[in-house]
């Protein structure tokens, strides 16, 4: 929000001392007895703009820009919680420190999104994704390769039922496809969950924007990135891609309702209702599929 020059009426951003118009001062003294409004801080500048939180005049000195562009006095911008997380300073903590103690906020103390910095870096948010993606996506892999490779034994073990082709390739096929197996998921998953944060971010930003909350998408996409922190947990065999949806939606939950400082209503409908309505989708497509297959198998 941009507030007019008083002499050209060019509008200015909250912060200028100088009009970008003119490059007249902004710094007016007020005229003393006069009508104008003065600054709530410096009672001898005029005030030029009134702060969007508690509406008292601030003169060019006092004017700030808030988290979402709106004009905020100095002291309400003071007051703004802005709480950089962990992983906000991975150039003090470094890189793995500062990726362990955002898992460690995230999943166990997810009251901290309400004081931490809302706005974050796309790039910043997508690379947390991306890490938090490979222990799933490893584990995932490996235990794919343990079946493939499993399975021939167990396999064998059995009679078998077309003694012609029993000369060791399929044992062979099996085993390749397992190690095929592991490193595509390893290679894929990683870009793959990236893409489905990016998507999911943006159908839960359009449910969020539809209950009133006014804070960009790069609010949204942080508040996603910073909940697939329980994909870490990934690395445990089997239990591990069990809990992760689940605790990664609580963390969504806390996340958007804190970065958006919204409802809990709102930030309830933000996290549930895409995954609701994808299950409903496709638990229509399946039973539409599975109607249709008994239907033809009811003809015949
Ligand atoms: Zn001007
Ligand atoms: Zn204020
Ligand atoms: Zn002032």
């Amino acid at each position: 929000m941009s507030i007019p020059c008083p002499y050209c009426q060019h509008p200015f951003p909250p912060g200028a001392q100088s009009c970008p118009g003119c490059g007249a001062s902004l710094l007016l003294e007020a005229v003393p007895g006069g009508t104008q409004p003065v600054c709530a801080v410096h009672p001898t500048l005029r005030g030029l703009g009134t702060c969007s939180r508690c509406g008292t005049f601030a003169c060019a000195r006092c004017l700030r820009a808030g988290p979402q562009g709106e004009t905020l006095c100095v002291r309400c911008h003071q007051l703004e919680p802005d709480a950089p997380l962990p992983w906000d300073q991975r150039e003090e903590l470094g890189m793995w420190r500062a990726f362990w103690k955002t898992l460690g906020q995230v999943l166990l103390h997810p009251g901290c999104f309400s004081q931490a910095r809302a706005e974050g870096r796309t790039s910043d948010s997508l690379l947390f994704t991306l890490l938090c993606s490979l222990p799933a996506c490893f584990m995932t892999g490996l235990t794919y390769m343990l079946i493939f490779t499993a399975m021939p034994w167990m396999m064998e073990a059995l009679p078998d039922p077309n003694p012609s082709t029993g000369d060791g390739s399929g044992l062979a096929f099996m085993r390749w496809m397992g190690v095929g197996m592991f490193v595509a998921t390893t290679l894929l998953g990683p870009p793959l969950s990236v893409l489905m944060t990016l998507m999911g971010a943006g159908v839960d930003h359009l449910v969020l924007r539809a209950g009133g909350v006014t804070r960009p998408f790069n609010v949204t996409l942080r508040a996603h990135s910073l909940s697939e922190a329980a994909w870490a947990l990934g690395i445990v065999p089997l239990i591990g891609t069990q809990v992760a949806p689940v605790w990664a939606l609580v963390s969504r939950f806390f996340a958007y309702r804190g970065l958006h400082r919204t409802t809990t209503g709102t930030a309830l409908a933000g996290t549930l209702l895409a995954p609701l309505a994808t299950c409903c989708l496709c638990g229509g497509g399946y039973m539409a599929l599975m109607l249709a297959i008994f239907g033809l198998a009811a003809q015949k």
